[in-house]
């Protein structure tokens, strides 16, 4: 029998908020960040899990969490989530490539693994719309670095009783992202491109969120806004769920013994997916070290290493762009864990990242710290490892998943830790064909990102995903580009308010 799990905010302004509530809101309305008030352990030996498939383990998972949903809405959402849209029934396959275990999370429809809880969240979203009783329509406000916003876009784009409006970078993004999202279809979807950077776009999407009077007129034309982003526990869940079932694929496979501890190494960008090994961690499975890999905007890498987070620094837009970002939100449930949940400390130190640029946490949250590892890799590096994977393995990975490798090899290296890794792919390489096909070899340095793509399918011999096949032909829907100053004006335009 499962625990009643009810949510709080890391800024200690809500507590007793049911998991339906928490996944409606997104955000808590005092700014902070919802948080489970305590992480459920697992309850059986792992091994009885082992014989689970994706679906199966996904409503153990899930329902330990999302304790007030019943078996039969949980079980819908997963039913809905987990189908052929994703292109293999193992969902999230590993491979073997050396003595590396990559974890391919871009198995789903728009080739990133933002799939792995975008393709849930909109239906946890409607079911909790429909347990609360809500009888308004759910604006999904979305900023984007490229990924979130495609997935999101496949997930929310038809669902009754939804609209989702995408804010994404102008020029953060790769082309094949960027004409995924202004060539997307739909009635309820709305895309705009921001002068300036992801953080701009989520810093003002952030604002909107805040801003009382327009919440109100919302509310008052019968809507209201909801997050997609990493912050919404929705998300959050699910992707605890692969951390599960690459340990337990691995195990079957005789790669480690039960019980046998692997690190795990993430690409890492607004700090999400890795904290959810982290809660994966903490419910019991067997983690040594949370590798967090970061590129050139390397706040993270610096935080784990000195304790400071400082995001005032020059943004840098490199090969990895899904990463680029100055402000890791998802952070804040990790201070909240390593502070002993102390509401009063976490609003000290985001009143000062936005005053002031940057916090420093104490030695007694230091130490805490010690269960992750920060590195990072510049664009060199990245490059570096695609063309040496391909060329010692014939395996082509994405530039994130290379900055993940480089970052663990220099781990491995310094550490001389042997410990088994799982080196998290978070993006299919044909989402990145430019830059991953100039790394091996700059003579395709005058191409663009689609004439690639045939160049990438015939090199590794596999036919181009069908998310992307003529993407270069389909039609342009949404030509609208803003100030990010604009952007509260823009939702007004588009729900007609
Ligand atoms: C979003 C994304 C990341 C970063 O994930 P976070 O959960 O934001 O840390 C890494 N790689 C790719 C390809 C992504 O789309």
């Amino acid at each position: 029998m499962n625990k009643n799990i009810y949510y709080k905010s890391t800024r200690g302004g809500e507590t007793g908020i049911l998991a339906s509530e928490a996944v409606l809101k997104g955000i808590a309305s005092d700014g902070g960040l919802f948080v489970p008030n305590e992480i459920p352990k697992i309850d059986v030996e792992l091994s009885k899990l082992a014989s689970m498939d994706y679906k199966e383990l996904a409503y153990y998972i899930l329902s330990k969490f999302l304790s007030d949903f019943t078996e039969e809405e949980l079980k819908y959402c997963i039913e809905k989530a987990y189908d052929n849209k994703f292109d293999t029934e193992e969902i999230a396959p590993i491979s073997k490539v050396g003595n590396a275990l990559f974890l391919e999370l871009y198995h789903g429809p728009t080739l990133a693994f933002k799939d792995m809880a975008l393709s849930i969240l909109p239906y946890l979203m409607t079911t909790s719309a429909k347990k609360q009783n809500l009888d308004k329509e759910i604006v999904i406000l979305t900023a984007t670095s490229g990924d979130t916003g495609k997935a999101a876009l496949e997930g929310f784009t038809g669902v009754p009783g939804t609209k989702i409006i995408v804010f994404f970078p102008e020029d953060g993004v790769s082309e094949i992202q960027k004409k995924q999202m202004i060539t997307h279809e739909g009635d309820n979807v709305f895309v705009v491109g921001i002068e300036g950077n992801f953080d701009d776009a989520q810093s003002g999407v952030k604002k909107i969120f805040r801003d009382n009077e327009f919440l109100k007129l919302l509310e008052e034309n019968n809507y209201i806004f909801s997050s997609a982003n990493s912050i919404n526990i929705g998300r959050l869940v699910p992707q605890i769920v692969y951390y599960f079932s690459a340990y337990l694929k691995i195990y079957i496979k005789g790669e480690i013994e039960e019980g046998e501890k692997v690190n795990v190494v993430v690409p890492t960008g607004n700090f999400g997916n890795i904290l959810a090994a982290y809660y994966a961690k903490q419910m019991g499975l067997p983690i040594n070290k949370l590798v967090c890999a970061s590129n050139d905007n390397k706040v993270l890498y610096d935080f784990i290493n000195t304790g400071v987070y400082d995001r005032q620094r020059k943004f840098v837009t490199t090969i990895s762009p899904s990463m680029d970002i100055l402000i890791s939100s998802n952070l804040e449930r990790l201070l909240y864990t390593i502070s002993g949940e102390d509401s009063d400390k976490i609003k000290e130190l985001m009143n000062s990242l936005d005053k002031d640029g940057s916090y420093e946490i104490n030695e007694t949250m230091r130490e805490k710290l010690r269960d992750f590892y920060g590195g990072f890799a510049s664009d060199n590096d990245t490059k570096k490892f695609i063309k040496y994977v391909y060329e010692k393995y014939n395996y082509l990975i994405d530039t994130h998943t290379s900055v993940a490798y480089s970052v663990n090899k220099k781990y491995r290296e310094v550490f001389n830790d042997n410990t088994k890794s799982i080196i998290v792919s978070t993006a299919s390489p044909y989402k990145f064909t430019y830059s991953v096909m100039n790394s091996l070899d700059n003579k395709y340095m005058d191409s663009n990102d689609f004439e690639l793509v045939k160049e990438m399918s015939w090199l590794i011999d596999k036919k181009e995903p069908k998310a992307i096949k003529n993407i270069e032909k389909r039609r342009i829907v949404h030509k609208t580009i803003c100030k990010a100053d604009e952007m509260k004006l823009k939702v007004r335009e588009f729900l007609e308010i």
